[in-house]
């Protein structure tokens, strides 16, 4: 194995983006190596970038969202060997605090984030645990196992979790964007119906028809709650997801609910939470749910799910780009360039 590998560096000095040379590291105790196969770029790679996540390290290679091959194994690793296909989980507990001293891992108040507390995959090698692998079934493809490791992974954590979908609920599904559009997917596959997503985008709603949404409506349409009950014909919505994260989305998922139902935000600003008039909300006993993350175990099921041929996430990949051009990628995202849902860097 060579001595270096090509890997893109971030440096908090200045907020800047290189492609360097850097050593291959060499599996501690409980980690193994594994070759890159692929390693998406994610909106927090973004915001690493432009300032709205603050550094954590003054160097730290990027992409937390990746697949690959195991290609040496650290000291005590048990279960694993050279040649598994992996997906490396994008977090490490912390093992300090309150919750890591009870055994709640899952829950750790101070999660080490791949890619920003210690080095990611967009780069030939990455040093994962060994305890937060995931194993990726024979039939499944790389590039699509890429995508479990947190685009697809929140969304599906978000319905099945905290949203709770059931058969028979009606979906609505407000930014139908990455998040958004694997919301409508899994949320179609746990039994919503109809599912219904709803964007100021015309070029994402007609994607989001593709992969399965029942209806499509413009967020801006003055005629918007009328014809969700005429959708749903007069029983409104179950479940309404908030992708955007902003005020007016989140208090429209809100209106939009049937008595008891729920709204889950998803979308990330800095804006306060608008859900309506304090009237409605409590006379309707609506429900409103903040929603981040999953479970280690949600992507080894999401796994299974595209072994078994349960979704399709092949409109997903919007491009791949060589590792020599991640900052293309970078570029790309940032500009929304063909509305991407997932650019792939392939090292
Ligand atoms: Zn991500
Ligand atoms: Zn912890």
């Amino acid at each position: 194995m060579a001595e270096t590998m090509l890997a893109e560096r971030f440096y908090a000095q200045d907020r800047s983006v290189h492609l360097e040379e850097i050593p291959v590291p060499h599996p501690g105790p409980g980690n193994v190596l594994i070759e890159v196969a692929y390693c998406g770029i994610c909106h927090s790679d973004l915001s690493l970038i432009n300032g709205t996540f603050p550094a954590q390290r003054p160097q730290v290679t990027q992409g937390h969202e990746a697949s690959g091959t195991i290609v040496e194994l650290g000291a005590g690793v048990t279960g694993w060997k050279v040649g598994d296909r992996v997906i490396p989980s994008a977090g490490r507990p912390c093992l300090r605090c309150r919750k890591c001293r009870r055994g709640d891992f899952a829950n750790c108040l101070h999660l080490n984030l791949m890619a920003f507390a210690y080095d990611g995959a967009w780069a030939r090698y990455h040093e994962a645990s060994a305890t937060g692998l995931t194993m990726i079934p024979d039939n499944v493809p790389m590039d699509q196992a890429a995508l479990l490791a947190d685009a697809v992974s929140t969304p599906y954590a978000a319905v099945v979790h905290t949203a709770q979908v059931h058969m028979g609920n009606a979906v609505a599904v407000w930014g139908v964007g990455g998040v958004g559009t694997h919301l409508v997917q899994l949320a179609k596959v746990a039994g919503g119906v109809p599912v219904i997503a709803i964007d100021l985008d015309d070029e994402v709603l007609a994607r989001a028809k593709r992969v399965g949404a029942d209806h499509v409506l413009r967020s801006d349409d003055p005629e918007l709650m009328s014809k969700i009950e005429d959708l749903t014909h007069g029983r409104m919505i179950d479940v309404a997801f908030d992708a955007v994260g902003i005020k007016p989305t989140l208090r429209a998922a809100v209106e939009s609910l049937d008595v008891n139902g729920r709204a889950v935000s998803l979308g990330l600003s800095g804006q306060d939470i608008d859900a309506g008039p304090f009237m409605d909300f409590n006379l309707q006993r609506k429900k409103v749910f903040g929603h981040l993350g999953y479970y280690g175990q949600d992507i080894a099921m999401l796994a299974e799910m595209l072994s078994y041929h349960r979704l399709d996430l092949s409109e997903s990949i919007s491009e791949v780009v060589p590792l020599a051009e991640v900052e293309r990628g970078i570029a790309d995202l940032e500009h929304h360039k063909n509305n991407p849902i997932r650019i792939l860097v392939k090292p």
